[in-house]
């Protein structure tokens, strides 16, 4: 089938099953295209459980599925591409924190939501790339352990002072591979273009950024400043978005490792397939791991919201 057609029986087949279609911003533009609802992770789970549907097609990786279906169990989530998964999140398992946990007594557990549903059941709260400070900052304990992302962790660190932050040493493969050297060679070459740094990215990648934040901070930024081009420091498939938003603006990747092959196993066929039963990988969990993980996601937005 040519693409063309495999949109108009996609989109055929949402309206007769009542389906809807989410894809994370580092989706392939095809598979954006498709999508009712772009954005990030935390954005389409919250979005997921105000959606009269029956069934949700998660374009993204493992653990993003699984967190539409920890707030939303009565909805069916299919993910595309089983093997489309976080190789971050798999950095940290659920006995590495219940190990820590029965020496590190005094320790609260914060996880970021890029985490397998099993990891935020035994973890105490979780947080975003955007929520991490200001929600660490709320907490009364002085010692934490972050989890599992390092580079997010030092970042959090260096803007949270009077706390004693450990972090798990997990990082993500694409933002870690970034060098403060192709910073400094952007600047150089592009001086009026500012470099949009995601928290993910290392410190001294970070240090040398003109801004850093999560990939919707980096889209709010991006399109309200008045600079005519942009580097962007955080996965490929966010200059889809930003270009459409955009269109009067030039934006340009800060390195070209910025791509996840997690994100890009999606193809439209791999979407129409999953919407048709012949592929992908229904997410079913254990209630008590579902409602355990529940809990941490909402200390995370009651906190976020007071
Ligand atoms: S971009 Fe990084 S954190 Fe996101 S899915 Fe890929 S490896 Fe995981």
């Amino acid at each position: 089938m040519s693409d063309i057609c495999i949109k108009d029986e996609i989109n055929r087949l949402k309206k007769e099953n009542n389906i809807k279609i989410l894809a994370h911003n580092y989706q392939n533009y095809e598979v954006q295209q498709v999508a009712d609802y772009i954005g990030d992770s935390f954005y389409l789970s919250k979005l997921a459980t105000e959606l009269d549907c029956e069934t949700i097609v998660l374009c993204g990786v493992d653990f993003m599925a699984e967190t539409v279906k920890i707030l939303s169990p009565d909805k069916k989530v299919i993910l595309p591409v089983q093997e489309a998964t976080c190789p971050m999140a798999n950095m940290i398992k659920p006995e590495d924190i219940v190990d820590f946990k029965k020496e590190h007594k005094d320790f609260k557990v914060v996880a970021h939501v890029n985490t397998s549903a099993e990891v935020k059941a035994v973890s105490d709260i979780c947080v975003t790339s955007s929520t991490a400070v200001n929600i660490i900052n709320s907490l009364q304990e002085e010692n934490i352990l972050f989890v599992p992302d390092i580079n997010l962790g030092n970042y959090i660190s260096k803007n949270i002072t009077n706390k004693n932050i450990i972090s798990w040493n997990g990082y993500c493969n694409v933002h870690d591979r970034v060098k403060k050297e192709e910073v400094i060679q952007m600047k150089n070459k592009f001086p009026n273009a500012p470099v949009l740094s995601h928290p993910e990215c290392r410190e001294e990648v970070l240090a040398v950024s003109d801004f850093v934040g999560s990939t919707s901070e980096i889209i709010d930024y991006a399109n309200k400043i008045d600079a005519k081009e942009i580097t962007i420091g955080t996965e490929t498939g966010v200059l889809h978005v930003l270009r459409k938003l955009n269109p009067d603006k030039k934006f340009r990747l800060l390195s070209n490792s910025l791509i996840c092959i997690n994100m890009k196993k999606t193809t439209l066929e791999d979407v129409y397939n999953a919407m048709i039963g012949k592929g992908g990988k229904e997410i079913e969990l254990e209630e008590n791991v579902r409602v355990k993980a529940l809990e941490s996601l909402e200390e995370m937005i009651r906190l976020a919201n007071k």
